[in-house]
């Protein structure tokens, strides 16, 4: 049988690292990728819980791919991830065009599961909450990724239970992976050719093993000489602790773009939500890293119109994001999930939360145009990933993640260069590298 996977990612940057993973571990049972769904005799789609009706798009997405399949042989269909988790048996149940479901926690068992599908025929879901075993696995597989940027996962799953997130429920209680497992990820990637890396975790600061924490990491991670960057996200304000705060002193790889979610600006509804963190804590740390490194910048995500949020609470909110200037941030509007504590508050008006959402973008939006007006007419690091897609000029971004799109040379790629920034735009910073500037004077 020539073994063809089509895979579908849903959701956030650890769903796309999973999906990788994923793809690492199938190849071993001679699975080679497509990026044409016809041609494929195994979809899988990789779901994410977050966003707003999450499991009726994964039925909607099934229901595209039977329709593409309404005259051919059906494909083994999986669905992986976190709705795959909080739905399971049920899955399998009203949807009989799905053969395998998997969890998120489990999908180092996605050989022996679709080996045993295709033996049997018989419908499977796997989502036991297994993350030591998945770790374990995950170090004998390596990471193949040939990208300049790559994420590596230290951390899964959360004990902080905020009312309105199903990634407890989902993900499971907090684990960190073996210190030394994930410095052997990181220099299979550097010398795979990747050079910046993101640490990813879903309270990636929650990190500890042993006695090693996310700063340790880091700063070992730092030792890496072909290693120029380094990320992490997401945080949590609870876990800013000081030595992470103090790697801002010595780290010359760390960049200086925080994503710190902070959700809200009153207390009131971060004691709703069951945050457990106060505004002022998230100034205090704000404030510790000015004061370390004034280049520093915050981005958050804010969940608007949740369940009590009033008039003043909401201007607390718009306030936070004038005082601190927000760049690269996400909003929604609260919508409930199923099994979670808000799942059955009153909900504020759609009229409201959609007003106040406008409000809250036009703000975030404006702080990001400010930003990147700012850098016209100045140099600015980039790391340079590839070409664009007409090839005809460079994709990097700068320290602070925005996307720059500049002229420059192919020796560039996988470097950190100077760009000139000559104009901008909301998402985008766009200008030339100051080789080609020069190339040109001479
Ligand atoms: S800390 Fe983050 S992952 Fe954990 S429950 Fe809250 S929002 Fe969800």
């Amino acid at each position: 049988m020539n073994k063809k996977i089509f895979i579908k990612t849903f959701g956030c940057q650890m769903n796309v690292y999973d999906s990788n993973r994923i793809f690492d571990t199938v190849k071993k049972i001679g699975f080679t990728k497509t990026d044409k769904i016809e041609e494929s005799n195994c979809y899988l789609l990789n779901t994410c819980h977050i966003r707003h009706k999450a499991k009726e798009k994964v039925y909607h997405e099934i229901g595209r791919v039977k329709e593409k399949f309404k005259f051919k042989k059906k494909p083994m269909v999986i669905v992986s991830g976190c709705v795959a988790q909080a739905e399971n048996q049920e899955m399998l149940k009203r949807e009989p065009y799905i053969d395998v479901v998997i969890g998120p926690q489990a999908y180092h068992k996605i050989n022996d599961k679709i080996m045993e599908y295709l033996d049997k025929q018989k419908k499977l879901d796997e989502t036991e909450f297994d993350a030591i075993s998945k770790f374990n696995f995950l170090k004998k597989i390596q990471n193949s990724s040939k990208k300049i940027s790559s994420f590596v996962t230290i951390q899964e799953g959360c004990d902080k239970f905020c009312h309105f997130c199903v990634v407890p429920y989902t993900r499971g209680p907090e684990y960190s992976r073996p210190f030394d497992d994930i410095i052997e990820e990181a220099k299979i990637l550097s010398e795979n050719g990747v050079r910046e890396i993101t640490l990813l975790g879903q309270n990636v600061n929650a990190y500890k093993n042993k006695n090693y924490r996310l700063s340790d990491l880091i700063l070992e991670i730092e030792k890496m000489k072909e290693i120029k960057r380094i990320r992490y996200t997401t945080s949590h304000p609870k876990d800013m602790t000081k030595d992470l705060v103090d790697t801002y002193k010595i780290s010359k790889k760390l960049m200086p773009l925080i994503h710190l979610p902070v959700q809200s600006g009153s207390d009131k509804v971060l004691k709703l939500m069951n945050r457990k963190h106060l505004i002022s804590d998230y100034l205090k740390i704000y404030e510790n890293l000015k004061a370390i490194n004034s280049n520093i910048e915050f981005s958050s995500d804010f969940l608007i119109a949740y369940p009590g949020e009033d008039e003043d609470d909401f201007k607390a909110t718009l306030n936070l994001i004038k005082r601190i200037k927000f760049i690269n941030s996400f909003s929604f509007i609260f919508s409930p999930r199923p099994g979670t504590s808000a799942s059955k508050l009153n909900l504020i008006s759609k009229e409201t939360s959609l007003e106040r959402l406008e409000k809250v973008r036009t703000q975030l939006f404006k702080n990001q145009i400010l930003a990147n007006k700012s850098l016209e007419n100045q140099e600015i690091d980039v790391l340079v990933e590839n070409k664009t897609d007409e090839g005809t000029r460079f994709f990097g971004r700068s320290e602070y993640m925005t996307p720059v799109i500049f002229d420059g040379n192919d020796k560039d790629v996988g470097n950190i260069i100077k760009v000139k920034v000559t104009h901008s735009n909301q998402n985008t910073l766009f200008g030339e590298s100051i080789n080609k500037i020069e190339q040109k004077v001479a």
